[in-house]
């Protein structure tokens, strides 16, 4: 018998939640709080609460609904911020490859800094809206252009790419972050969805995720729709089934919603407010393992 591991309900007293019973955890809401000590035998989901029923476990009103925990069949999850920090990386992502320019292409490196190598890459971004959403191609291309321009050959420009993707790749995760995904794992599946061009299995957090999928990969980049689409096409979830969880309100959190998921926002050391023109999010925490709670406790209630 498939057990329930959640009961969510509306009742007419006042709120509240409570878990306990022999391997199952019980949410209720709105009930009275004459609860009984054990409920190990309530059966399949869904389930709806009878007068009878109520009797037994001290319910007051008459309907409660039962939910899987797997409400949740789909964690997406954002990357630069949210599961480590981006500056850090990047800075020195972006230093190692000036280093190399330094060394291969001088006269160009001479000619340029990394705030102006930047400049080219977003001048590029309006000249080729179609590869904007691809940030490794934009600096490939940027650097092929510049090569050229500075008597090199352009092919170089993969070369330097590398090196900037392997530094890149040389994050340090939060440090709760490879705890929780390991457990949510287990329940749950776990999909990284990036603007950026950050591979996980190229970091401490290799193997966790089931699944990767950056805007390069999708031809979209957030807060376009699409990309959520992806994810929720790659675990064969509907979007009720899903949540995203990230620090930006408007790239995580309001394109989240925007598709029909669940979204929660981090806000480490809840140094941001939220923006006054957004919808709240469905919650906020401090860090994964906040969202690890949500989604054990207020993430299944009505
Ligand atoms: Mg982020």
């Amino acid at each position: 018998m498939r057990r329930c591991r959640f009961v969510t309900g509306m009742a007419r007293s006042r709120p509240f939640s409570a878990s306990w019973g022999v391997g199952i955890d019980v949410f209720f809401r709105s009930m009275n709080t004459d609860l009984p000590s054990s409920l190990g035998s309530l059966g399949n989901m869904p389930y709806l609460f009878r007068s009878s029923d109520c009797g037994k476990i001290g319910v007051s009103s008459t309907v409660a609904t039962m939910r899987d925990q797997r409400r949740f069949e789909l964690v997406t999850i954002d990357l630069d911020d949210t599961v480590w920090p981006s500056m850090p990386v990047l800075q020195r992502a972006e230093e190692a490859l000036y280093r190399w320019l330094q060394r291969a292409a001088p006269a160009l490196a001479d000619a340029h800094h990394e705030h102006s190598l930047r400049q080219h890459r977003l001048g590029l971004m309006r000249e080729r809206p179609e590869i904007a959403h691809d940030i490794t191609r934009l600096r490939l291309e940027s650097l092929r252009l510049l090569l050229r321009e500075h008597g090199y050959d352009p092919q170089l420009a993969e070369q330097a790419v590398t090196v900037f993707l392997h530094h890149r790749n040389q994050v340090q995760p939060y440090p709760e972050v490879a705890g929780v995904l390991g457990e949510l794992r287990g329940r749950h599946r776990l999909i990284s969805v990036t603007n950026g061009n950050s591979d996980p299995d190229r970091t401490p957090l290799r193997g966790l995720f089931s699944g990767s999928l950056s805007a390069a990969a999708a031809g979209a980049a957030k807060p376009d729709p699409a990309i959520f689409r992806i994810a929720l096409d790659w675990a064969g979830a509907r979007a009720e089934q899903a949540v995203h969880v990230g620090d930006d309100p408007r790239l995580d959190v309001a394109a989240a919603r925007a598709t029909g998921m669940a979204a929660v926002w981090v806000n480490r050391g809840g140094g941001q407010a939220w923006p006054s023109d957004l919808e709240p999010p469905d919650a906020e925490v401090a860090d994964l393992r906040g969202l690890a709670d949500w989604i054990r406790g207020e993430g299944f209630a009505l």
